[in-house]
């Protein structure tokens, strides 16, 4: 029976409810009265449940997907402006137990380097990532209680927080580690993680076993349920995803909503971020034997209804997209994007050796960090290296009635120009600079509060004198 506020994983994304929606979906995919009602009722800017969001995403008519594409665009203006926030994946260790058939992690992989970095090598790839002029960072593992154990990511988590190299700093640490228990979610709170992410990788009971089909991860309940207890645990920025490619998309995309009304309808708070990976090539894996691969303009249209049912989630792009699918998608949305990266363990510093392939798919964008700020500030965006809500205490519900109101525009504007500067200052080429510092100054002049406008002007001119870290 499906109940958005039950704490079961079976009744809060029922797969009955799943498949009566995309049924309503299909019997109203040409419905042009409801369509116009779905998208009226969008242009309010509070968002769509899965049942109205399923039937934009079954409708096909050329004209009503052209009004959503332009209302994505509206609401990613009105919420988030035209900054992005930009961060990078760091891989700790690729031991894992588990058998995911689509990644090269899986436990019968016996060719692929297995590695875990020791502390000392933290330290060089953060110093690394550091002087790329990263802020905010991702950590990856694998799920291996005996290798990877909670103790070690929180060992890390601590390393990566005291590294002080230069003018470098790591602000934020996002975590992305298996399903684990309250207690540990706790611990990692207290470690003072960011958000915690989790990719739910498929909705679908019955392909999910079947996809996992072996270790813990194979547990679709413990696994789907994992986000209430990081909540119970105290985390309140959660990060969902669904790996695209592996079921039905539209299956898929209801269930994703479904798990966001989940979080609101029992904690008072939705996810943090929703991010839409694709599967990619590696080491053992062949995306093309999975069978629900999504085209190019399906993950686009995917990702502006994602913008428009739930306005108030970030949304995040990582570097499996090439840079023209990520400036495709950009528009419609997109609130970050990682950067420069490496899915390797170990790689930022010394890049790894062919034969010592560890990394856990391919990158399609492959620039660097400052090719991508320079692209973005091209593009008419504003790279942003900002961490600063949480470190204000403005995480899950305080965030959210931030965004829900649209105050986000007033302090995340000013944050992201300031720290855009401490960027060019310390890590950016001469080109990019130059672009920077104008785009600023342009930037500067939209803030209307007159108290704000003079402070960040300050604030902008002392970083230039050489302070740092400055925040609304
Ligand atoms: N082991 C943890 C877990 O079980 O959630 C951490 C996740 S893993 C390091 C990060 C994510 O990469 C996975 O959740 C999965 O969605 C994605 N991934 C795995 N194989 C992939 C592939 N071949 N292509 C693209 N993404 C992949």
């Amino acid at each position: 029976m499906y109940n958005a506020k039950s704490l079961k994983a079976e009744e809060f994304i029922s797969d009955e409810e799943i498949l009566d929606t995309l049924a309503y979906a299909d019997a109203n995919k040409d419905n042009v009265e409801l369509i116009d009602e779905i998208i009226a009722k969008a242009k309010l800017q509070k968002g769509l449940n899965h049942r109205e969001a399923s039937v934009l995403l079954a409708c096909e008519i050329p004209e009503k997907i052209q009004e959503v594409y332009d209302l994505a665009k509206k609401i990613k203006e009105d919420y988030y402006g035209n900054r992005i926030v930009l961060f990078a994946p760091l891989y700790l260790s690729n031991y894992c137990v588990n058998g995911c058939v689509y990644c090269p992690y899986h436990l019968k992989n016996k060719h692929i380097a297995r590695k875990k970095l020791t502390q000392e090598e933290i330290v060089k790839e953060v110093t690394a990532l550091q002087d790329m002029g990263h802020k905010r960072l991702a950590i990856e593992l694998g799920e291996d209680p005996v290798n990877n154990p909670i103790e070690y990511v929180l060992e890390s988590i601590k390393t990566i927080y005291g590294i002080k190299h230069k003018n470098g700093a790591i602000r934020r640490i996002n975590v992305n580690i298996a399903a684990t228990t309250v207690e540990n979610y706790r611990k990692l709170k207290e470690a003072e993680i960011g958000t915690y992410i989790l990719f739910q990788e498929t909705y679908n009971k019955k392909s999910y076993e079947e996809l996992h089909p072996t270790g813990p991860k194979h547990d679709y309940a413990y696994h789907t349920e994992a986000m209430d207890r990081a909540m119970e645990g105290g985390i309140d920025d959660v990060g969902l995803g669904v790996l695209f490619g592996l079921e039905m998309y539209r299956y898929e995309f209801a269930g994703l909503l479904m798990h966001a009304e989940h979080l609101e309808a029992v904690h008072g708070v939705g996810p943090h971020t929703i991010s839409v990976p694709r599967i990619k090539r590696a080491d053992d894996i062949d995306p093309d034997q999975f069978d629900n691969g999504i085209s190019d303009d399906i993950f686009a249209k995917i990702c502006a209804l994602i913008r428009v049912s739930v306005p108030y989630t970030g949304m995040i792009i990582s570097t499996r997209e090439s840079q023209a699918v990520r400036e495709k998608v950009l528009p419609l949305g997109v609130s970050q994007i990682s950067g420069g990266s490496r899915t390797s363990v170990g790689g930022y510093a010394e890049p790894e050796q062919e034969e010592d392939n560890s990394a856990q798919f391919d990158v399609s964008d492959q620039r660097s960090l400052d090719e991508v700020v320079d692209w973005l500030i091209d593009l008419g965006y504003i790279p942003s290296f900002c961490t600063a809500c949480y470190r204000e205490g403005r995480t899950g519900d305080r965030f959210m009635a931030l965004c829900k109101n649209m105050q986000i525009l007033n302090c995340c504007h000013p944050n992201a120009l300031m720290t855009l500067k401490e960027y060019l200052e310390d890590y950016a080429g001469e080109e990019t600079k130059a672009k920077g510092l104008a785009l600023i100054d342009k930037e500067l002049e939209k803030i209307t509060n007159p108290k704000v406008k003079q402070t960040a002007y300050e604030h902008i001119h002392d970083i230039g004198e050489g302070k740092r870290d400055f925040r609304f």
